[in-house]
């Protein structure tokens, strides 16, 4: 007999920033799973509409749950009749936190019955032959931007760390971590990385580079930013500390920093509203990975679109961008064929919730971005990974 969906619980949480989100826990007569969901802070202008924690849960129990109970566990069929039932392009009448809330925990609960761990389950609908073997892990090692008080206006100063399995990749960008403690105080900001005491957008590359001098650390670690340009956009020029860039200049700018630091990653370079510089800058970045986070936003269309003018190389995913796991699979299949790296990511608001790890393996991501190893909410993903690691060997 298959399992039926006997009851829905929700209750409001704290995130990593202490605001409230939501925990959904969906229950059968013999098994239950839960989902919690994060938010994010510098949000694309395109991303679905979450709700306040109170307003989705209200909707959970007065609208959503008269249609799941005593129904079969099922996703993806889930997903679209909430969609269907939402009918608005931004999810803003059930709320995206609402609807991802449920198609998480319905695809972990969908696990748990047929007996398979997360990764598992999940990995049937992603093809074989896309598949990464060994996933780069993006620390988030430096804070600035609306992540942190003060510090550069860069969002996000990374290391790339890839060893030859995650357990190695784990503790050698914790030890690098650690050993950036040197240059900094013990401040740090909204995903674990350090906050320096000055604006300088270049210093935390140099801290960078000096704890990754090492020739043997150097083959497995390298740098890369977020810059999540649409925040120090005004519509014609990008302020960046001191500097203030027309789109060219900063092209220019980028370039130089691509040779001096040998960056492999530029996430957001521009924002979302100046896909002339994203295509200028992927022609001559050479293999450097142009990433899409606010100009993608795990939007199936945008994605096809920003293909096909050719404006990234490398793409962000994140399952509150869009508000289901059947769109997050869609956006990761077809960036997959199309040789788009796919960079599975949390959010600067986040909670335990390690949903993202296991959807990394299963779906053979390129890398997954998922903070600082410091802090519960970012070292959780990491310890998950660990845990898949051991499961799988
Ligand atoms: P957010 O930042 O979660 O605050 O949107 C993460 C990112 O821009 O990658
Ligand atoms: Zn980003």
């Amino acid at each position: 007999m298959a399992e039926k969906i006997k009851s829905i619980n929700t209750r409001e949480i704290l995130n990593s920033r202490g605001h409230n989100t939501i925990k959904v826990e969906i229950k059968t007569d013999n098994f239950k799973a839960s989902s919690s969901i994060p938010e994010g802070k510098s949000i694309g202008r395109n991303e679905v509409l979450s709700l306040p924690a109170w307003h989705a849960i209200k909707n959970i129990k007065e609208k959503i749950s008269p249609i799941l109970i005593g129904k079969k566990v099922d996703f993806k069929f889930f997903d679209k009749e909430l969609i269907k039932l939402d009918g608005k392009k931004d999810k803003s009448n059930l709320g995206a936190n609402a609807i991802l809330g449920i198609s998480l925990a319905m695809a972990r609960l969908q696990a748990k019955i047929e007996g398979k761990p997360l990764f598992e389950f999940l990995s049937q609908f992603f093809p074989a032959k896309e598949k990464e073997r060994n996933l780069t892990l993006l620390m988030n090692v430096v804070n600035g931007g609306m992540h942190a008080f003060g510090g550069p206006d860069i969002q996000e100063y990374l290391i790339l760390v890839k060893g030859d399995s995650i357990k190695e990749s784990v503790f050698l960008g914790a030890r690098i971590y650690r050993e950036m403690g040197k240059f900094f105080k013990r401040n740090i900001g909204d995903e674990g990385g350090f906050v320096p005491d000055q604006s300088d957008v270049q210093f935390p590359l140099e801290a960078i580079s000096r704890a990754i001098a090492e020739k043997q650390v150097r083959k497995k670690v390298k740098l890369g930013l977020d810059i999540a340009a649409s925040e120090l956009f005004d519509g014609k020029s990008y302020k960046m500390g001191e500097y203030k860039f027309f789109p060219k200049e900063l092209i220019d700018f980028y370039l130089r920093w691509i040779e001096k630091f040998d960056l492999i990653s530029i996430e957001d370079p521009f924002s979302e509203e100046d896909a002339d510089s994203f295509f200028e800058l992927k022609k001559k970045a050479g293999d450097v990975l142009i990433v899409g986070d606010d100009l993608t936003v795990t939007n199936l269309e945008r994605t096809k679109k920003a293909k096909a003018d050719d404006l990234i190389s490398g793409i962000i995913v994140k399952p509150n961008q869009i508000g289901s796991l059947s769109e997050v699979i869609e956006v990761i299949n077809f960036s997959q064929k199309e040789g788009i790296k796919v960079i599975i990511s949390h959010r600067s608001g986040e909670t335990n919730d390690s949903f993202i790890a296991d959807l990394a393996i299963a779906c053979g991501a390129w890398g997954i971005k998922t903070g600082a190893p410091a802090r519960g909410e970012r070292v959780a993903k990491y310890n998950r990974l660990l845990e898949i690691e051991d499961y799988k060997s």
